[in-house]
């Protein structure tokens, strides 16, 4: 057993991982309520980029929550989540398959997966301008 101290997110931070009563003060991390390593560095990576572009006076550009790294970031901060816990990524915390109806689990998530690469394409797009 260990213990994981995290903050109420889904009260205190917005989905750029800053704290919704002083936008300038960015938390990263397990204590945001992201669960395990690579959702911990995820989100320190999110806030790095977060953080520069605010300091270089850049428009907010979160992640979508059809990517991983975007739709942790919209999970810890739902107001709407109720008994918040941590969790580490999954397919349930990504925006659901829009697309046309495909059967099969498996398929889905590929679908999901594929998606969310193409989005992220786009986005990386978007951070150089
Ligand atoms: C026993 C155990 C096993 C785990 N196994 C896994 C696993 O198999 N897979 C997995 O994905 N995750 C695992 N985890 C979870 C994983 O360790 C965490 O999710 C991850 O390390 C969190 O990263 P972090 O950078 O947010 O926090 P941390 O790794 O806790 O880093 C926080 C750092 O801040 C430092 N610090 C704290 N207070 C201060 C202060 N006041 N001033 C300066 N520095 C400070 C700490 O010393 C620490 O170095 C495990 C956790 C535990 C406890």
């Amino acid at each position: 057993m260990h213990k994981n101290s995290y903050l109420n997110s889904p009260l205190l931070l917005n989905d750029d991982y800053s704290l919704r009563e002083h936008p300038h003060l960015y938390f990263a991390g397990q204590m945001t309520g992201v669960e395990g390593y690579v959702e911990s560095a995820a989100s320190g990576l999110a806030v790095g980029i977060y953080l520069s572009r605010a300091l270089a006076g850049k428009e907010k550009l979160v992640f979508p929550p059809e990517t991983a790294i975007g739709a942790l970031s919209h999970y810890i901060s739902n107001p709407d989540v109720r008994h918040f816990q941590p969790m580490n990524i999954n397919f349930g915390l990504i925006s659901p398959w829009d697309g046309p109806r495909i059967r099969g689990k498996k398929e889905k998530n590929h679908a999901i997966a594929m998606r969310s690469l193409n989005i992220l394409e786009n986005y990386k797009n978007f951070l150089h301008d």
